[in-house]
């Protein structure tokens, strides 16, 4: 099997490791995988068992990340692996998210350096770390990105932001561009519908957004969970003090999708609604996402 020893990780007692990479912090046995899939211990070792290992390329429009104020009109290689350390009902993306590798070699081993000849060669302006959570191969997400700055590619992240502090800040310098995806703006929503926590992925934007790269913000606005008046005031709110007005905030519609059917698709009238309260307020870019 494919593999390579993790960072952001430490021994612990009996063979396991602590993995310091994500909030969850997993105490990992020996033979035993983290809770995101990503990551194994063998014998006593963390590992990164997505490096090399992507399952889905493709060269997306940079506009479909989103992406809506960061080299428009280009092409991003876009690069995901297996894995995700949240559990999102409602993901709508799950079969990467929820994707397990296994000990065999039934995946392509790429190297960093491979990704970005085919970037070059496909005319894209940029790579992506997308799909599905890339904090969690954060060690092939770096060496991608430091080589494509050097061959001159911009570089993107597509991520939920829950990532330490630590990590964190060893990963974003590398990132030129990033959406993050706040899910919902209360504790209670991250708890009920994603196992995780808020405070992590707001501190994550405010670390991004310190060192002066280029951030959007995606919100999934799915009907009766996370639109109310109190939820997106509070996002509007909390961005116009700790980031900026005029970050592109994206409201994307959800549909019914893996484990979760009790809510129905978000209404465009919805959505445009929320556009609506967000301009008055003074933000000056504001998208709506999945409307037809
Ligand atoms: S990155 Fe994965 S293994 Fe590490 S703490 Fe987070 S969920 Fe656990």
């Amino acid at each position: 099997m494919h593999k390579a020893e993790a960072r952001w990780w430490s021994a612990a007692p009996a063979g396991d490791v602590l993995c310091g990479l994500c909030p969850r912090q997993c105490l990992v046995p020996d033979g035993g995988s983290g809770f995101c899939s990503a990551r194994r211990n063998i014998s006593g070792k963390l590992f990164s068992i997505s490096y090399g290992r992507p399952v889905a390329i493709h060269v997306d429009p940079i506009e479909k990340k989103p992406l809506k104020k960061f080299l428009p009109g280009t092409s991003t290689f876009s690069i995901g692996c297996y894995g995700c350390n949240l559990s999102c009902l409602f993901c709508q993306n799950h079969h990467l998210s929820r994707g397990v590798y296994g000990d065999d070699e039934t995946t392509e081993f790429v190297m960093p350096e491979r990704m970005v000849e085919m970037a070059l060669r496909q005319k894209c302006a940029s790579v992506a770390f997308t799909y599905n959570e890339p904090t969690t191969w954060a060690e092939y997400m770096v060496d991608i990105a430091k080589i494509a700055k050097r061959s001159g590619l911009a570089t993107v992240m597509v991520s939920n932001g829950y990532v330490s502090q630590t990590a964190a800040k060893d990963i974003f310098p590398s990132i030129d561009a990033a959406n993050i995806d706040m899910k919902g703006f209360s504790e209670d929503f991250y708890s009920r519908l994603a196992t995780a926590s808020l405070q992590p992925v707001l501190d994550a934007m405010i670390l991004y957004h310190s060192l002066g790269k280029h951030l959007e913000i995606t919100n999934l606005v799915i009907p009766g969970e996370n639109d109310s008046p109190e939820m997106i005031d509070g996002f509007l709110d909390w961005t116009a003090q700790n980031l900026s007005k005029k970050i592109p905030i994206h409201f994307t519609a959800y549909h019914p999708d893996y484990k979760f059917h009790s809510s129905p698709p978000t209404a465009p009238e919805t959505l445009r609604k929320i556009k609506t309260i967000a301009e008055k307020r003074g933000f000056s870019n504001v998208f709506l996402g999945n409307v037809f």
